[in-house]
């Protein structure tokens, strides 16, 4: 499997002199299988180039999944062009959430309120699937879900092709007591969220293991990620920490934050290299890129 990065932008797009090497489009990631395959996660604003480069290898098959349907992971989803031609078929997988089917959620942002066209004018043969967490198959891929920590219901993604294994964490922050330093709490309702976190660790850590190639949220510094607590995305030295200790080969952290610039991002290379190296952690670690191609 390969896998090329068409938008890694966290929250919002953010074109411009500052953000070239990196990217300025949100979510949007094309994992081919060595038959040729495709899966598709997300649709941010990366997908719409994405769609371009793929409407010379139209008639197209192509399972798309969406870890959740907040603005950054869905707003690309009607500038996709294989959606408008006939003979196309796409397979979208997403969450449900508060019972809302996934394809009710994609179909209300196509309202006229919101864009001009609406989910019938779409041509393709377009099949929505709900999810919860469960295993489905699509040979090559088999694909497993994994409930993420994110204030809305979103999902990780692990998939298996090729004898390799492909994970996209989608947005997700670890799991946190915010009992722990609240003196009126009752320390029998700490010790209980205490094991409730524990196993949920473990359960995330399980889902990561012995991973080819991690795309995971990374949207914050260390130094950064008090002051967001609870906005639902990892610290850098978080998701390298998961990721050594599930045994992952190779992470690309993903999901920049709207003001990080190149720059930033070129300084902080070293810094996470060091700290993996440092830890005695034989992990990969490089910032995910728009435009580049990585090996599975
Ligand atoms: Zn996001
Ligand atoms: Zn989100």
């Amino acid at each position: 499997m390969k896998v090329k990065v068409w938008g890694c932008r966290g929250s919002i797009s953010c074109p411009g002199p500052k953000t070239v090497r990196y990217g300025g489009n949100t979510s949007c990631y094309e994992l081919r299988a060595d038959d040729g395959s495709l899966l598709i996660m997300d649709a941010g604003t990366g997908i719409r180039e994405l769609g371009m480069a793929l409407a010379r290898q139209m008639p197209l098959k192509a399972l798309m999944v969406f870890s959740h349907t907040h603005y950054d992971h869905v707003i690309g989803y009607p500038f996709f062009v294989p959606f408008f031609v006939p003979g196309n078929r796409v397979d979208l997988y997403g969450p449900v959430h508060y019972e809302r089917s996934f394809k009710s959620v994609m179909t209300e942002q196509l309202d006229y309120s919101f864009f001009p066209v609406r989910m019938d004018e779409l041509r393709a043969d377009l099949h929505f699937h709900d999810l919860r967490e469960e295993s489905f198959e699509s040979p090559p891929f088999k694909v497993q879900t994994l409930y993420a920590n994110h204030p809305i219901t979103c999902l990780a993604y692990r998939v298996e092709a090729d004898g390799k294994i492909f994970i996209f964490t989608g947005d997700t922050e670890p799991y946190i007591n915010h009992l722990d330093g609240d003196a009126n709490a009752d320390e029998d309702e700490v010790e209980e969220v205490r094991e409730v976190i524990a196993e949920q660790t473990q359960r995330w850590l399980a889902f990561l293991k012995g991973a080819d190639l991690c795309i995971h949220d990374a949207q914050y510094t260390p130094e950064e990620y008090p002051r967001f607590k609870g906005w639902g995305h990892t610290a850098m030295d978080v998701a390298i920490d998961n990721c050594a200790r599930a045994g992952v080969k190779s992470l690309l952290l993903t999901h920049h934050n709207p003001t990080r610039s190149d720059d930033d991002l070129d300084a902080l290379t070293p810094r996470w290299r060091e700290y993996a190296s440092a830890k005695g952690y034989s992990l990969a670690v490089a910032f995910a890129e728009e435009g580049r191609e990585y090996a599975v």
